[in-house]
């Protein structure tokens, strides 16, 4: 038989990790990345003895394989994509790839919001109570690598909706949505069904034996549930009980969860994440524990004793009587909603950063309630001035951290809450959201220590 030749796009996590595992199961491997690579990354690919190469794309050798694996990152109407599509090579993403060569339990969560928190706390309650798990997709090591590396009868894996564009044949034991609002819309030709179309191909494959875990209330994904069939076994949560909701807060503040085999409950109070936001994502989680029957003590227990996530709501530090929260990774105005939602009044809000295409009005009402002033910053504020402008008592125009921060600890009085929330991504002023978070932390954490 004629030995498969597969090219991997992008040499970063999911791309390395596609490659060694392609190159253990006997195929030609070649990896191109038009970047550079990083060191670790090259180390890794030279000892699994995989052809790569950086800062450049050989179109001969690319448009020669029977098969591409394309990083989530370069989208499909790059140039060279659209060469390989113009000659039918099939593309899939790393976890297509990966899906192939297991037959673990996939616990897969994608949303528009929540992804992480919801991806880390499925895993630790899992991890806690004993389970083989493992923790793939947007976070942890790449899923290939793991199936190549380590044999785990779980995988949990977050999946954005560029690595649902080329899945196909992979197939989730339970399916997690979060929510589905607004993002990317500029991958997406600015046409939000593109975009949910995307989300939704999580639930594709799904048979009568498998779990789909929603938020019930959702308007996008109960119109979508409207136009598709699925046979798999529904599990809506919700804040209040509805029609076949399985996960609410009862009239006693006590978390339920119920699947066909089992009944939990806790009260809300044990929770160890707070807000509106966090409650979905401890159900979503907590439900998918029950439905890999992990005992309920087990449950209980991690829901109550999670650290929380890096970025996403964090407290910094209390200086001159002004607490600063770190939520650098709301790059998206829904983010920021539930991150003001879980806010006191008096609230200082940072917003800016590279636009997606967003629409304010939908934090507009949630401004005028909690927010004294809002600290824009980025490199080119106007959208944010001319529709903010007026709106609140007082709106600054700012271009670095620095300056960001300088003009919050200006504005506020001890009780006052400075949030980072930006509803934007970071690349116009930083190079990631994490380093936008940490250079915030580290200028607060400075201040707090020169008093
Ligand atoms: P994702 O991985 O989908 O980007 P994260 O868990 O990293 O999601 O959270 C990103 C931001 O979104 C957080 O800072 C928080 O403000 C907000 N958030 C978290 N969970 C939810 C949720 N279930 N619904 C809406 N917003 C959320």
């Amino acid at each position: 038989m004629k030995t498969k030749k597969l090219v991997v796009l992008g040499g970063g996590e999911s791309g390395v990790g596609a490659a060694i595992l392609a190159k253990e199961k006997g195929m030609e491997v070649f990896l191109s990345d038009m970047g550079k690579i990083a060191p670790r990354y090259a180390t890794m690919l030279d000892e699994a003895g995989v052809e790569w190469e950086d800062g450049q794309h050989s179109e001969t050798k690319i448009l020669d394989a029977d098969e591409v694996v394309k990083s989530p990152g370069i989208p499909p109407t790059a140039p060279l994509m659209q060469k390989i599509a113009s000659k039918n090579i099939p593309v899939i993403s790393e976890i297509e790839l990966a899906g192939r060569y297991t037959d673990a339990k996939m616990v897969c969560i994608t949303g528009s919001n929540g992804k992480t928190t919801t991806t880390m706390l499925t895993y630790h309650i899992l991890k806690d109570a004993g389970v083989n798990v493992g923790l793939a997709g947007n976070v942890g090591k790449s899923l290939a690598l793991q199936v190549a590396h380590e044999q785990h009868d779980v995988y949990v894996v977050e999946l954005s909706s560029f690595q649902l564009e080329n899945m196909y044949n992979f197939k989730a034991n339970i399916a997690v949505m979060m929510n589905i609002t607004p993002d990317h819309l500029d991958r997406y030709d600015y046409e939000m069904q593109n975009y949910v179309n995307a989300k939704f191909r999580i639930l594709q494959n799904l048979t009568s034996q498998d779990a789909f875990i929603f938020w019930q209330n959702d308007p996008i994904i109960e119109a979508q549930l409207r136009q598709i069939e699925t046979q798999a076994q529904m599990y809506p949560f919700a804040e209040t009980q509805e029609e076949n909701t399985q996960a609410y807060i009862d009239a006693e503040d006590n978390m339920i969860i119920n699947t066909s085999t089992t009944s939990l409950n806790m009260p809300r109070a044990d929770l160890a994440l707070n807000g509106l936001h966090n409650l979905y994502n401890s159900m979503a989680a907590g439900l998918s524990a029950c439905l890999l029957d992990v005992k309920k003590d087990d449950i209980r227990r991690a829901l109550s004793n999670f650290e929380g996530v890096e970025h996403r709501l964090e407290y910094v530090a209390t200086v001159d009587g002004v607490r600063y929260i770190n939520d650098s990774k709301a790059t998206n105005v829904n983010s920021c909603w539930y991150a003001l939602e879980s806010m006191p009044q008096n609230t200082i809000l940072i917003l800016g950063g590279k636009d997606k295409g967003n629409d304010y009005s939908e934090i507009e009402a949630l401004v005028e309630k909690k927010v004294k002033a809002i600290v824009c910053m980025g490199k080119d504020n106007t959208k944010l001035l001319d529709f903010f402008g007026g709106k609140v008592a007082h709106i600054s125009d700012t271009h670095s951290i620095e300056d960001a921060v300088k003009e919050c600890a200006r504005l506020a009085q001890a009780g006052d809450t400075v949030l980072l929330s930006p509803c934007c991504a970071s690349f116009d002023l930083f190079k990631s959201y994490e380093d936008r978070g940490e250079q915030f932390k580290t200028i607060v954490k400075s201040m707090s220590n020169n008093k």
